[in-house]
């Protein structure tokens, strides 16, 4: 069931308009360019629902007005999406928020302020091709159960796709 959408307030801040430029150098970041501040993303995000601090709709807005310290950084609000997508099939400008979200953690990355969790995965990813280490003691147990040893990941490849973005 949809509730009142939860209002946090804006610090007082300073214009930063370049920022919005910075986006839009990432995939999928310019379509925050598209929000006209309507709310349809907020009632049905699970996010939302749980949290009085995380809202689509604002951290739209804070893009919009450049809160880039507040937005990239490994404590930012953006790393609660779940990346459900709900807020996508909402959104009558085809915003896709979320997709604005994952931008916005990109870009995280890209300038090393991820929180750590993310960066081990993702430096996992770009030396085996896995999310998760394969240890010694988890392929005994495969060999045990009778399951075949996990293949390795064309890493080269991988590294190639991540470098082309
Ligand atoms: S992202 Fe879309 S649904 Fe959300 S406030 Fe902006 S225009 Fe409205
Ligand atoms: S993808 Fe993220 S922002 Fe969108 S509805 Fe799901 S949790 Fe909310």
């Amino acid at each position: 069931m949809s509730q009142a959408e939860k209002l946090p307030t804006l610090k007082r801040h300073k214009l930063n308009f370049a920022f919005r430029e910075k986006l839009n150098s990432v995939p999928e970041g310019f379509r925050h360019n598209y929000c006209y501040q309507c709310s349809a993303c907020v009632a049905d995000c699970p996010a939302n629902n749980y949290s009085d601090s995380f809202n689509p709709r604002l951290i739209l807005l804070k893009a919009i007005l450049g809160f880039e310290d507040e937005l990239i950084a490994p404590g930012s609000e953006i790393w609660n999406c779940t990346n459900c997508y709900t807020c996508s099939e909402r959104c009558p400008q085809d915003v896709r928020p979320v997709d604005v979200i994952i931008a916005l953690k990109n870009l995280c990355i890209r300038e090393g302020k991820a929180p750590a969790l993310v960066t081990t995965v993702s430096d996992s990813v770009l030396e085996s091709g896995m999310t998760t280490k394969v240890t010694p003691l988890a392929e005994k147990r495969r060999s045990e159960y009778g399951l075949a040893a996990i293949k390795s990941s064309p890493v080269d490849d991988i590294k190639k796709i991540l470098e082309d973005d």
